[in-house]
């Protein structure tokens, strides 16, 4: 790992989170070794079994709809309910996976084993051919129902089943997306974006989205590294994300430039399966490179991390197949001596997943993607405002999700 990169990880983990980290050595210290360690911390259990201490079978799986919102309902055998609201945009159009490949998995099994059960479903039937967004968005709402029902009879939020709890409230930051529109106008936007959460940290977009270097419009990003510096001072955290903008030559260019304003990391520099190629512009370069939104195998993800391909990981907590699965990818990081910072959709609850996640990993990245809660799912929570307040967002700490669903929208929702 390069000198320079090694400095911005020590400052790069949320507060407190430092200390409890294995003074690990670095990747390349040796491969063979490193990727025996990583497997090993992605092989320990996840849900917490002790927590209960009485089989919790699963009875049934409902999979509700309402005007492009999808409810799963899960029912243990003696009789406790938990919902998921899922990633809706992916949704509206995979929902017969989860029907026929997924759901009739889990039916009579006991929810405890839910880390053998996510293993399970993936081999089962052949599943495994599908790997990748459509079917883990599938896997991902079983289990964040599963973990509703679980939290319930334990009495726990989520993070809590998943983990200790290492931070009840979550530093944010601000993303936006103004491609398309100028720099000067870009500007604009992500101002008021950042006013609005009074976030400390803000990402965001360079380049055309895997467009092959073509920007959106021509010469925007060049314009707008310096800009988004000069607009929000030395303190301000940036990160900037290409979506796989760039080929090899052109993302160290603009890294290069990253780098001069001291932008803090560098997303999915070239398109995100280009792993060879990934891993030529991280050595190139200083500046810290995150990636993994896209990523659906555990076993790219240990390469990436064995081979100093990634210095922030960030798996998609839906995209990913569910929490269990990206905690191990976290430890695996942790051992690395890096940070994970989940990706998430906008859609649903994305966000309330987010917060219970990173309630519960260690070694947690200083500042979390939020989108601003959506209107559009009536819920009621007790334990936090799920507003973010200084840039700070308060993870619910009620049983479970931690929030209630209106019961009268439940109820509109009909069966699919
Ligand atoms: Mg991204």
């Amino acid at each position: 790992m390069r000198p320079n990169r090694r400095n911005f990880l020590k400052t790069s983990f949320a507060a407190g989170a430092l200390l409890s980290i294995p003074a690990a050595a670095g990747p390349r210290t040796g491969q063979k070794a490193a990727v025996e360690k990583l497997d090993a911390a992605a092989q320990l259990p996840v849900l917490k079994k002790e927590l209960f201490n009485a089989p919790v079978i699963i009875q049934s799986l409902e999979l509700l709809h309402h005007e492009g919102n999808y409810l799963l309902r899960a029912k243990s055998r003696d009789g406790v309910v938990g919902y998921s609201v899922s990633n809706n945009a992916h949704m509206q159009y995979l929902y017969p996976i989860l029907q026929q490949k997924v759901m009739p998995f889990f039916i009579g099994k006991d929810a405890r084993d839910l880390d053998e059960l996510i293993e399970g479903v993936y081999v089962n039937d052949s599943n495994y051919k599908l790997q990748g967004l459509a079917f883990w968005v599938c896997v991902a709402t079983v289990e964040f129902a599963l973990l509703d029902v679980l939290g319930h009879i334990a009495g726990k939020p989520i993070g809590a089943l998943i983990g200790k709890i290492e931070h009840p409230q979550i530093a944010v930051y601000r993303a936006n997306n103004y491609r398309g529109r100028t720099a000067e106008d870009s500007i604009k936007w992500i101002k008021r974006n950042v006013e609005e959460t009074g976030a400390k940290a803000v990402k965001f977009k360079i380049g055309g989205r895997m467009s092959n270097n073509a920007d959106n419009p021509p010469g925007r990003s060049e314009k707008l590294i310096p800009l988004v510096r000069e607009t929000f001072g030395d303190e301000m955290v940036i990160y900037a994300d290409s979506n796989g903008s760039y080929t090899v030559d052109k993302a160290i260019e603009i890294g290069r430039m990253l780098e001069k304003y001291r932008i803090d990391f560098y997303e999915e520099p070239v398109p995100f399966d280009w792993l060879e190629e990934t891993k030529m512009v991280a050595d190139a370069l200083d500046i810290p490179i995150a990636g993994g939104e896209q990523e659906s195998s555990m076993h790219r993800f240990r390469w990436m991390i064995a081979n100093d391909c990634l210095q922030i990981v960030q798996p998609d907590i839906f995209y990913f197949g569910g929490m269990i699965r990206s905690m191990r990818v976290a430890r695996m990081a942790q051992i690395a001596g890096i940070p994970c910072t989940p990706h998430i959709s906008g859609s649903g609850l994305g966000y309330l997943y987010m917060l219970h996640f990173v309630s519960a990993v260690v070694n947690a990245g200083p500042y979390h993607e939020f989108k601003g809660v959506s209107s559009d799912i009536p819920i009621a929570c007790d334990s936090s405002s799920l507003r973010s307040e200084g840039g700070i967002v308060t993870v619910p700490t009620g049983a479970g999700l931690g929030v209630t669903l209106d019961p009268g929208f439940i109820e509109k929702h009909v069966k699919v």
